[in-house]
């Protein structure tokens, strides 16, 4: 039981979230760095997709492969067990994104000192702000001109909502970057634009007023550094730990990803602060990971990585207890057991067959086409974790067969597509044919690929006019209301994988429309309400 504890407690699960380009690859190789699970840079293949380029998803192919790798890097540092989780960049794969934002303890958002709070940073945040999930800002690229500190914290209060306190401060940017003072640990590090250096020298001020500070980096600029830290400390809260891990404040630090500058600090700064795994909600109670009975779902699955085999590998987090390989599980959905002889755990690098993991962590389980994204496991309790939604789509388009002696293998292969996330599909009410709804474009393409490629099937798509999809809610499904609605509708009614219904909205106009002529009824838009 003592280990049991002793493992929870050193385990920090979380997920570097960014506007692509801002530096999560960066950061995150620097990370593995210090917990030497690698041994030089470049080793962590980026998981970015240009923007439009019409060779994208050949390139999401060619990634995928990688990406399974990278979908999970685990590395000790200073005793602790730290998981990261990645989490795509590029918009079309936001969906992907929050479903990994399920998993995750806490986050580390990375902001361009130039650029700013963008807006897949928004999007991103404002997801984990929602769900009160702890957050800690670093703040990238202090090597180069950039704005101001206190502009930039001024935004990222504004833009972001959140209320945040420095625990870094930069002395100087761009050509003048001299350094950081840590109010954390109230040391000055100054900067040598090295980035071989693993770890760097730190020199302890414990009294800023020193003359050491001035002897260090200038008269000058040491005034200057007092004066800003005093402003600061009169602007923003003093960082309280709970405040922090209950979402209501977010430390900040400065650095320079790229060369390996700061980030020794953020990740002592975090192994301290972080919080390891939380409790969390499901359909009948709230579940606590030190619990006794492994609990967990899944939140990722990644298909038919090696064609000669038929096989996904489903990510599973563990909520509570430990998972044991070759244990009989309850797969709450199906109400059957599974075991599993061959789960997988992750490392920096590679991934490697396990028997025991603890809550916090991430297996990976092999699976002939039993999971989809959502699916709960137990030792034998009824009850589901709640909290991975599917969102309104943007973009929809008919599926159609263009092969008719493959059409199981299309229908195999949409199916399995459909769980593991890629995309939506609809079912339209009034003549059966088959939409596919998704966050982005470049999905149409990978789904077209990979049937053709893992399915042996061909489809083409023919264009549809949709503005969104809402999830339909009626008061009183037997009201004179709603039968009229389904009557005046029927065209433009659909049912979604689970059966439930959903209204395609041909624009903006109609679903206004819609929405004031049938006060009872309520159009969501996300799948879960
Ligand atoms: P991601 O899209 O967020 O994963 O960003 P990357 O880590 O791939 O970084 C995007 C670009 O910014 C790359 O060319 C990096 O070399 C560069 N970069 C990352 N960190 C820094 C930094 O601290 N300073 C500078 N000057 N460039 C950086």
């Amino acid at each position: 039981m003592k280990t049991f504890q002793k493992e929870l407690r050193r385990r920090r699960t979380f997920g570097i979230i960014s506007h692509p380009d801002a530096g999560k690859t960066t950061l995150t190789e620097k990370l593995l760095l210090f917990g030497g699970a690698i041994q030089e840079a470049g080793a962590v293949k980026s998981n970015k997709i240009k923007k439009g380029a019409t060779s994208d998803f050949m390139e999401i192919e060619r990634q995928r492969g990688i990406s399974v790798a990278t979908s999970v890097l685990a590395f000790e540092y200073k005793d602790i067990k730290i998981n990261i989780l990645d989490t795509p960049g590029h918009k079309d794969f936001a969906e992907d994104t929050f479903r990994t934002l399920t998993a995750v303890d806490s986050v580390i958002v990375v902001i361009d000192v130039a650029k700013g709070v963008e807006e897949q940073t928004e999007k991103l945040v404002e997801v984990c702000r929602m769900r009160n999930i702890p957050m800690i800002v670093f703040i990238n690229k202090l090597d180069r001109e950039g704005k101001d500190a206190f502009e930039l914290l001024d935004e990222i209060e504004q833009k972001l909502n959140l209320t945040v306190t420095p625990l870094s401060y930069p002395i100087g940017m761009g050509y003048d970057f001299k350094g950081i003072y840590n109010i954390w640990e109230k040391n000055v590090n100054l900067f040598t634009g090295d980035p071989r250096k693993d770890i760097e020298d730190t020199i302890e001020i414990s009294d800023l007023s020193s003359s050491e500070l001035d002897d260090l980096i200038g008269a000058e600029s040491a005034d200057e550094l007092r004066d800003e830290l005093e402003l600061a400390q009169g602007v923003y809260p003093e960082f309280e730990n709970k405040a922090y891990l209950e979402g209501r404040l977010q430390p900040v630090f400065f650095g320079s990803a790229l060369n390996n500058f700061g980030v020794r600090e953020l990740l002592d700064c975090f192994i301290d602060i972080a919080p390891p795994p939380r409790p969390k909600e499901s359909d009948i109670r709230v579940v606590e990971p030190a619990e006794d009975k492994f609990t967990g779902f899944v939140f990722k699955i990644h298909a038919n990585m090696d064609p000669k085999h038929r096989d996904r590998l489903a990510f599973v987090k563990i909520v509570s207890g430990k998972f044991e390989r070759n244990k009989n599980y309850l797969h709450v959905r199906h109400g059957k057991n599974l075991k599993f002889s061959s789960p997988n755990a992750f490392f920096a690098e590679k991934k490697e067959i396990v028997d025991t993991s603890y809550a916090g962590d991430i297996v990976g389980l092999h699976d002939t086409g039993n999971f989809k994204i959502g699916d709960t496991l137990t030792e034998g309790e009824t009850l589901n974790y709640r909290g991975i939604p599917s969102f309104s789509p943007e973009h929809f388009r008919y599926i159609n067969n263009a092969d008719p002696m493959k059409s199981k293998q299309l229908e195999k292969g949409v199916d399995q597509l459909m769980d593991e996330g890629v995309a939506q599909l609809f079912v339209l009410e009034f003549n059966g044919r088959k939409v596919i709804g998704t966050v982005g474009a470049l999905q149409f393409e990978v789904i077209q690929y990979r049937l053709e490629h893992e399915y042996g099937a061909k489809c083409t798509y023919e264009n549809l006019n949709v503005f969104k999809a809402t999830w339909v809610e009626a008061e009183d499904e037997k009201s004179e209301e709603f039968k009229d609605f389904k009557r005046v509708k029927s065209k433009f009614l659909a049912q979604d994988k689970q059966g439930q219904l959903v209204f395609l909205a041909d624009s903006q106009f109609s679903l206004q429309m819609t929405q004031q002529k049938y006060p009872s009824i309520k159009f969501h838009f996300t799948s879960e309400f």
